[in-house]
């Protein structure tokens, strides 16, 4: 998959794409797989790189929201452990289960979470991960032993799922490019094109990489920009009214001592009344998140000084030995792109299933959801445009497709695991250039391969795009990514042709992304 031969593509394409999507995160690579194996033509426009928007900084849960099932919500909680299951079955080098536990300190605890998980594994079905069971407090320390003990009197243990959210995303566009789509990164939409009666048939994009506009023509656009969706549709309508109501949710990452195992914590009821999680995730520990409205969204969101503090604060009250803020190896921000519900001010309370609105000239807008259901909406959203754009009815696929790296037996790849079969090759080519098996930091165990890797085959055009999204460096680090940051320029300058001040550059635009992952 190269940058190279997707603009040949998108340069060859004589008369319209049957659809163009704009924004590369889950819903719009989503969208473009979905289309594509239904036989349609595809171009999807990315502004920045695939995943640099929300869909590269989630929690990283393939899970139908215990959150959900709380408020009532059955309908959502069943299509998306549906979906968990569905996923689970197509990328399995990427989902995997893992156990939770909901610690109980308060006597009526166990038994009314006992209950709540037991309604979540029957709504799984025959999707189900693992039954949930009460246990006891010592069960539980054995699990995980840096518990608070003191008044702990048990838990209840369920299975969920958990993945790599950005490595799953840059597979589902191999997949797409496999089948045909046309995916580009760097690509941001300028404008829409109507036609004489007035309907959108075509956009105005620059190649970041040329400077060059050009002007395509479709018989649909998906506006699929999560958290951008109102700039887009205000380039329809400049009076459309906003349909997002965006939200921070932060996220902090500590050493994997502060869990000492392979269990999470799910804590059901925060100060705020949400829940949060405290998960294990390539060998350190992630706790979040927080749910904040926020009235600017940017590619690049903030964790506020106030979040880190309550995610601090509510994780004291779990942890017997508290983390600090100077614990903290990288925090990072994402905007949920929730659907305005009327007026309501909290956004924990907006609505996360997804939304397709068409407007008057034809732009279609899918928004809302979450990572987990990213398949049904991007099946729901194609149904339409179809329809919309007169296109041959055909069936979706996708529920049976296997994703780019399909494996079931990934995890000897051990660290490269999540590569899926890619891991193989990745050791192929180690073993023909053992200069590329060299590992970059002592703290940062990223191969030169992966970059390469990452350059070559999964459209890397930056040090950002290799340390935030095709490896995690930087949620799980953000010194450590600094530090390997002009090596990682250096490899992927030799295999980009670049020169010495690319490198440079490179190393300082990440160094000033970097900066903003470590906590205020
Ligand atoms: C903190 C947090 C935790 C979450 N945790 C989970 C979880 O554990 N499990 C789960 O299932 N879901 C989770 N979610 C939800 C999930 O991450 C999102 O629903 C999903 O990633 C949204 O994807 P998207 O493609 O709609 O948006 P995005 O990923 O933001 O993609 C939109 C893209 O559009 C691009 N774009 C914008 N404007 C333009 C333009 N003019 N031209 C071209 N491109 C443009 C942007 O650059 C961006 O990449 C979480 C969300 C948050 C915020």
């Amino acid at each position: 998959m190269t940058r190279h031969d997707m603009l040949g593509q998108m340069l060859e394409q004589h008369g319209p794409w049957d659809l163009i999507v704009v924004g590369g995160g889950a819903t719009g690579v989503g969208v473009a797989l979905d289309a594509t194996t239904r036989g349609y033509r595809v171009l999807l426009l990315e502004q920045s790189d695939f995943g640099k928007g929300t869909s590269s900084r989630s929690t990283k849960l393939v899970h139908g929201g215990v959150r959900y099932l709380q408020q009532g919500n059955v309908p959502l909680v069943m299509e998306a452990l549906h979906e968990r299951g569905i996923l689970r079955q197509n990328a399995p080098h990427l989902v995997r289960e893992l156990a939770f536990v909901v610690p109980n300190y308060l006597w009526w605890e166990a038994p009314f979470y006992g209950i709540g998980m037991r309604v979540y594994d029957m709504l799984a079905g025959r999707h189900g991960f693992g039954h949930s069971q009460v246990l006891t407090s010592e069960e539980l320390l054995l699990r995980i032993p840096t518990l608070e003990r003191e008044g702990l009197r048990g838990g209840v243990l369920y299975h969920d799922g958990q993945f790599d959210d950005s490595r799953l995303l840059i597979d589902l566009a191999r997949t797409a490019y496999a089948k045909g789509a046309c995916l580009l990164n760097y690509t941001p939409v300028l404008s829409l094109q109507k036609d004489g009666a007035g309907y959108v048939n075509g956009v105005v994009f620059r190649d970041d990489e040329s400077g060059r506009e050009h002007t395509v023509t479709a018989r649909c656009v998906i506006n699929a920009t999560g958290a951008f969706s109102d700039a887009l549709r205000r380039m329809d309508d400049p009076s459309a009214s906003p349909m997002i109501a965006p939200s921070q949710g932060v996220h902090i990452v500590l050493h994997k001592k502060f869990l000492g195992g392979d269990t999470a914590i799910m804590v059901p009821r925060t100060r705020d009344d949400r829940v949060m999680f405290a998960i294990p995730w390539h060998e350190h520990t992630v706790v979040g998140t927080t749910d904040t409205p926020i009235s600017e969204v940017s590619l690049e969101p903030r964790p506020l000084s106030e979040e880190i503090d309550f995610i601090l604060e509510t994780a004291s009250g779990y942890l017997a030995e508290p983390p600090t803020r100077a614990d903290i190896l990288s925090a990072f921000a994402g905007i949920r792109p929730l659907v305005k519900a009327g007026e309501a001010g909290n956004t924990a309370a907006l609505s996360r299933e997804h939304t397709i609105q068409i407007s008057k000239a034809g732009l279609v807008t899918i928004a809302g959801g979450k990572w987990t259901t990213y398949r049904k909406m991007a099946e729901d959203c194609v149904n339409y445009a179809a329809t919309l754009a007169g296109l041959d009815e055909k069936p979706c696929v996708t529920r049976d497709l296997h994703i780019h790296g399909y494996h079931l037996s990934a995890p000897p790849f051990g660290a490269y695991a999540d590569y899926g079969e890619d891991a193989l090759l990745l050791a192929g080519l180690v073993e023909g250039r053992p200069d590329l098996g060299a590992v970059l930091d002592p703290d940062a165990p990223i191969l030169a391969a992966q970059v390469f890797w990452a350059v070559r085959h999964e459209m890397a055009l930056t040090v950002d795009d290799v340390l935030a999204r095709r490896t995690r460096l930087l949620s799980l680090n953000a010194r450590a990514a600094m530090r390997v940051a002009p090596a990682v320029a250096r490899v992927m300058a030799a295999e980009l042709g670049k020169a010495e001040d690319w490198e440079k550059a490179q190393v300082a635009e990440f160094t000033a992304i970097a900066e903003r992952y470590l906590p205020v």
